[in-house]
């Protein structure tokens, strides 16, 4: 699960790590009271207007302005919320803004590249710096990969503060800026390690002029699987953020991906929707989508399944391909019919069952009176596929 940059540092500062300060507004108002409020309280004068999206590359886009003094905040915050930002992590459709970020700005000395994930080559939570901060770290790695220095945690005894030293060091600072990075890196790998984080990213982590080190930006992806540890962190979900047809689909666990394609399709298991997207593409078509519909495949996830397939106008096509293993295929039919019965399915649909009673099965489709294409055969229900886009 993704997180917006302003609950990021929210979670980073419980930490006691050190971020700038700023508060998020939904309307021109807000965002306005928040500088009024932030001038009263500490003499800011110079604010960062900040689009809250889950993407990166804000700045380059146009989602990130300076404004100084308050009106220049009603101003800079009237244009960005509700823009469509497009960034190179939103693809050409962009993503509507529905909240900023009033950020106090700091003086820029110097940027740097923090970011703690998980190695899976080495079966350890990996700590990256990097002196190339503020630009898009896959560039320095492919590019200049020597940039990116590396420490490796050791689950046992967890990050060392030679380990932090190492880092700080590394990223060139001096006296106690030093000291503060070490323990930037300490408190920011606590915060990623309790709050089971799959990365937590700071780009820019900058010297200011004054010689302080904070975080100007943060990024953090929690990992789903230990979601359930952590009711206060589900909170933090913002459905605006994710594609409409994933979140309907999580909601019948079903673990769908949106894709361009022309065929739907339905499988049980994520290895046989992978080679089922194989055969689509031999077949001449293009998935639609990746849906694994899991190993019971009942007649309610079956229909969740249709109908959030129909809802792509691109689909052409469906190919539902399960293997009854868990789940017998007389069973797995008669849910489809169930469906397709329930469902208006305007295009071809194709079915294939494999596995126990899988005979059975398909006479139960054909059987049907409804028009689907049955196979057994994993060839054959790519040739159907094929004859149903020509
Ligand atoms: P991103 O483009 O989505 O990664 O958004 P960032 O929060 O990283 O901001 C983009 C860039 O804007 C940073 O790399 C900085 O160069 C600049 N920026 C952001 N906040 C400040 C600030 O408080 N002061 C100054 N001078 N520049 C800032
Ligand atoms: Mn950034």
């Amino acid at each position: 699960m993704k997180l917006h940059e302003y609950q990021a540092k929210e979670i980073l500062a419980k930490y006691g790590v050190a971020v700038q300060p700023g508060v998020v507004a939904e309307t021109v108002d807000e965002a306005v009271a928040a500088a009024e409020k932030m001038h009263a309280d500490s003499g800011a004068s110079l604010f960062v207007v900040k689009a809250q999206i889950h993407a990166g590359g804000r700045g380059k886009g146009g989602g990130v302005k300076l404004a100084r003094g308050v009106d220049e905040v009603r101003e800079k915050a009237g244009g960005i919320l509700g823009m469509n930002l497009v960034t190179h992590q939103t693809g050409p459709e962009g993503q509507p803004v529905r909240k900023v970020l009033i950020a106090d700005a700091v003086d820029i000395k110097s940027e740097y590249y923090i970011g703690v994930t998980l190695d899976r080559q080495r079966s350890r939570d990996v700590i990256m710096a990097s002196t190339e901060g503020g630009v898009e770290i896959e560039t320095v790695a492919e590019e200049t990969p020597e940039k990116i220095v590396k420490e490796w945690v050791d689950p046992a005894v967890g990050l060392r503060g030679f380990q932090a030293r190492k880092l700080a060091f590394a990223l060139g600072l001096e006296g106690k800026a030093v000291k503060q990075a070490a323990k930037f890196i300490q408190l920011l790998y606590k915060a990623y390690s309790d709050s089971d984080c799959s990365l937590a990213e700071i780009n820019p982590l900058v010297l200011t002029d004054q010689g302080d080190v904070l975080a100007v930006d943060a990024k953090i992806d929690l990992d789903d699987n230990a979601l359930f540890r952590h009711a206060d962190l589900q909170e933090l979900r913002d459905l605006h953020e994710e594609d409409p047809l994933e979140v309907e689909s999580s909601e019948h666990g079903l673990n769908y991906v949106k894709l361009d394609g022309n065929v739907g399709c339905m499988v049980n298991g994520a290895g046989l929707a992978m080679a089922t997207m194989d055969i689509i593409k031999l077949a001449g078509g293009e998935p639609a989508n990746f849906l694994d519909v899991g190993g019971g495949a009942s007649a309610q996830t079956v229909e969740a399944g249709f109908r959030i397939i129909l809802k792509d106008p691109n689909v052409k096509a469906i190919l539902v391909n399960i293997f009854g293993g868990i789940v017998r295929c007389d069973r797995v039919a008669a849910g489809v019919v169930e469906a397709a019965n329930n469902v208006d399915i305007n295009v071809p649909l194709i079915v294939r069952l494999q596995g126990t009673n899988a005979e059975e099965g398909k006479a139960i489709l054909d059987e049907s009176g409804l028009t689907i294409e049955t196979a057994i055969l994993f060839k054959e229900a790519a040739d159907k596929v094929g004859a149903a886009l020509a």
